[in-house]
């Protein structure tokens, strides 16, 4: 039977058509709008998803909202997606996210895209960029300035669907067991800083160390580093910094607004009936907001206690964050020159980062500089 949707309003007027025929027909409208994904077709079936993730098992926050997305999910789909989070080392390591969400071993994964710089070199200006954008301009570039689409497309040829799902806000410079009056005093210096940042403190003549985050407080404590960055305030304080670190510097140059994501396997994600696949990108959007939001009420609370402790909180000095960001753009220079792909996302992440500022200039800097007391 094929009706107008003019006769079919008149028929659900006059009961001659039933209410689930004409939701199914308005169904098969969308498919046939829809030129993307799975069967727009609601069914009772049911889903249960594993999520790998990068953090420890109840990582404040960050592993938290990952529990918080499944319980959403479960909620909005009325139970037809049971997703079970597994901190890392849980199930797979937790630098085995990336491949065990692209090989199927998982449906889903939740981390952030540093953590995969050497599989996806491009993807780390979806995540953090020293000198970078904060969490408000990197949202924006994603959702409506075009870094969805390369973002997208760069990890299609990993079997994966990105999505956004939370940022830390503007990060901390890290502790200190030296005080950095010039960059000369970065020589030398054996600091904790993974990603971008690291090369960048290379160029500076500091070394870079690789420590998983259960051996920061050791190495810190026995001279094996000397410095150690890690997010802000409220994490730092329940690693224990605080109390074997002599200076907490700021900001953080290297994280301005590390962005988090989700990752699905596309094949699996694509299985999924519509509206499924809208909830799991709608939910992504509410946690986001959470994680934000956290991090925010979290980190001023426990800067508020550190204050009254006393302790030596510091701005880097303008000269050593000058001559980062000179090192800063040639570290970006070398991912960029022979990666093609790495060369037009950050060409699209630059152009955005530079229109941002300068909007930013009239708008939230006269907030911070003349407003905000
Ligand atoms: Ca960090």
């Amino acid at each position: 039977m094929k009706l107008s949707r003019k006769g079919f309003f008149k028929g659900l007027a006059l009961g001659t058509i039933s209410l689930p025929l004409f939701l199914r027909s308005l169904m098969s409208e969308n498919i046939a709008q829809n030129q993307q994904g799975g069967p727009n077709v609601i069914s009772g079936k049911q889903y249960n998803w594993k999520m790998v993730t990068t953090w420890p098992p109840n990582f404040p926050i960050l592993g938290e909202a990952c529990q918080h997305y499944a319980d959403l999910v479960k909620e909005m789909s009325g139970g037809r997606i049971n997703i079970q989070v597994f901190g890392g080392g849980e199930l797979v390591p937790p630098l085995e996210t990336f491949d065990t969400v692209r090989n199927g071993g998982a449906e889903m994964g939740h981390g952030a895209a540093y953590y995969w710089a050497g599989k996806i070199p491009a993807g780390q200006f979806f995540g953090s960029v020293p000198f970078g954008m904060n969490a408000q301009q990197l949202t924006a570039w994603i959702l409506t300035g075009g870094g969805m689409e390369m973002w997208e497309d760069l990890y299609k040829d990993f079997n994966l669907v990105p999505i956004l799902a939370g940022n830390t806000g503007v990060q901390m410079g890290g502790w200190f067991n030296r005080e950095i009056n010039s960059i000369e005093d970065l020589k030398g210096l054996k600091m904790r800083i993974p990603g971008l940042g690291g090369k960048v403190l290379e160029k500076a003549g500091g070394a870079p160390v690789l420590l998983a985050g259960s051996e920061i407080y050791t190495g810190l404590e026995r001279g094996v580093i000397d410095a150690t960055e890690w997010i802000g305030p409220f994490h730092d304080s329940k690693m224990g910094f605080p109390e074997i670190a002599k200076y907490y510097y700021s900001p953080g140059w290297h994280e301005m607004g590390t962005a988090l994501e989700l990752i699905v396997n596309k094949e699996k994600f694509e299985s999924l009936p519509f509206d499924l696949q809208a909830i799991l990108r709608t939910a992504s959007l509410r946690i986001s907001t959470w994680v934000l939001s956290e991090m925010e009420t979290k980190n001023a609370e426990v800067l508020a206690s550190l204050m009254d402790q006393g302790v030596d909180i510091r701005p880097f000095p303008q000269e050593v964050i000058d001559q980062l960001r000179i090192y800063t753009n040639e570290v970006i220079e070398e991912v960029t020159a022979n990666d093609p792909i790495a060369a037009k996302v950050y060409a699209s992440y630059d152009a955005y980062r530079k229109r941002a500022a300068a909007w930013s200039e009239w708008t939230e800097k006269l907030f911070y500089t003349k407003i905000q007391s």
